[in-house]
């Protein structure tokens, strides 16, 4: 029989026979008894060890047991984590009609929905959209400077956020359809509109940072995909493909060309490289209103309504995936991931339809203009 010394009831100097079986388990040494009734009588400070022991480990474990959707099975790696509260936006900046409805309703969107007509912009609403995109830009920007490795994306939400403010817009995304945030970042096998969250961006992340903003009656959008830290080479191929996919597609914009031929252009190119095309989230009519008409799906053979007119203006967004096209969605109703949990990768520009082509209404305006990524690619 083990020796276990004697007994650690103070004033008991029997010799011990058991030893806590909680702290056997916990892998605390000790603790040894001479009988139940010892053991018994010094429970109430004795369990105090136990508490104290697995402290640290608690509150390790609290953070790791976030998971909202026990009985989800999730398509890759990516996990969601905990979001922070809602921000506020001033009052003095103006809002579009969804901001203030309980649901996020956009009624001006609503009352236009189903109709294919495409509005052609006059002269005043061409100059707030080229506004309203310059400042869209100046936020991705901002987004970009701050997007790294160990940065949360709830981070690059309060970043755009207050770039949003500075700038006197209003973060389009915010409380649309009751989205909670400001702006959608999307990881790694987030197709889009993925919800800033507190998960620190890792090294080789892909990380797309969605930007919408509202000024003075107008929505610019724009988005791009940024590597963090040290991407492998198949998946900056992969960014590098997109982003010529939607180059590639603003090429052939000019009046008279089909809507639907955008997408015929995109699968081509995604597919001559081996990748495939979201089906699920279309380029969209973009002015006063956040998503109209007209609908433009980025696959091929598509049956897209519409003709290119000078002074349309709408976007053309790529989602383009390393493995399969298909997509679900989280439980969160938001988060689009790719169904095989490969990576996936979008760029998306605001157009503006001129009389030869069009204007890229978000264009970077350093001196290459061209996508954060090749700048450290
Ligand atoms: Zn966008
Ligand atoms: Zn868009």
């Amino acid at each position: 029989m083990a020796n276990f010394g004697t007994c650690e009831t103070p004033g008991c100097e029997a010799s011990a026979k058991l030893q806590c079986p909680t702290c056997i388990k916990i892998g605390i040494q000790g603790s040894f008894y001479c009988s139940q009734e010892c053991f018994k009588s010094n429970w109430k400070t004795h369990k105090i060890i136990h508490s104290l022991a697995k402290g640290e480990n608690a509150d390790s474990k609290k953070e790791k047991a976030y998971d909202p959707w026990p009985y989800y099975k999730f398509t890759g790696k990516l996990r969601p984590f905990m979001q922070s509260p809602l921000r506020t936006v001033p009052n003095n900046i103006g809002r579009p009609d969804y901001a203030d409805h309980p649901k996020g309703y956009p009624l001006s969107e609503q009352a236009v929905k189903g109709s294919s007509q495409i509005k052609v912009l006059d002269d005043e609403e061409i100059e707030g959209m080229r506004v309203a995109c310059k400042l869209g830009r100046e936020v991705l920007d901002e987004a970009a400077r701050v997007c790294d490795v160990n940065v949360t994306t709830d981070e690059i939400d309060r970043a755009v956020h207050e770039a949003c403010i500075e700038r006197e817009c209003y973060p389009s995304p915010l409380n649309y359809y009751e989205f909670p945030a400001s702006c959608c970042t999307s990881v790694n096998e987030v197709i889009c509109h993925g919800i800033p969250d507190t998960r620190p961006l890792k090294d080789g992340d892909l990380c797309n940072v969605d930007i919408t903003v509202y000024h003075r009656g107008f929505h610019g959008d724009l988005n791009e995909t940024f590597l963090v830290g040290n991407v492998t080479d198949e998946h900056k191929n992969l960014v590098k493909v997109t982003h010529e996919c939607l180059m590639k597609a603003i090429d052939i914009v000019k009046p008279g060309e089909k809507y639907r031929e955008i997408g015929n252009v995109i699968q081509k190119h995604a597919q001559a490289h081996g990748f495939s095309v979201v089906r699920s989230y279309c380029g969209h009519g973009i002015h006063r209103l956040f998503h109209t008409a007209p609908n433009v799906p980025h696959y091929a053979k598509n049956k897209a309504i519409g003709v290119v007119k000078a002074g349309h203006c709408f976007t053309i967004e790529p989602m383009i995936s390393m493995g399969t096209w298909r997509d679900e969605m989280w439980p969160d109703k938001w988060t689009a991931v790719t169904a095989d949990g490969q990576f996936s990768a979008q760029f998306e520009h605001t157009l503006l339809v001129n009389d030869t082509g069009c204007e890229i209404l978000t264009r970077r305006r350093n001196s290459t203009g061209l996508p954060h990524f090749l700048d450290k690619f």
